[in-house]
């Protein structure tokens, strides 16, 4: 069986209960994943998909640019320490 869909909490609003394969968050909308918005990114280059982020991404790691969720500037905020 294929495990990759595995559910991740919405960066802005926690909801983690989304459909199969969600690509937004049903609840407010966002995307579910961060992407690089660098539309010349190299590691988008590759397959022309969108690179998928670390949800606390705030600059993409292979071009430096800013990250859609540092744009709208819904970064989950560091907790703990
Ligand atoms: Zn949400
Ligand atoms: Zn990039």
């Amino acid at each position: 069986m294929d495990d990759t869909d595995k559910q991740i909490a919405c960066a802005q609003c926690g909801f983690d209960d989304h459909e199969e394969n969600a690509e937004y968050c049903e609840r407010c909308g966002i995307p579910l994943y961060n992407v690089c918005v660098n539309s010349s990114c190299p590691a988008r280059y590759d397959d022309d998909q969108d690179v998928h982020l670390s949800p606390q991404a705030a600059y993409c790691p292979f071009c430096g640019e800013k990250t859609y969720y540092a744009n709208k500037g819904i970064l989950i905020p560091q907790n703990g320490q």
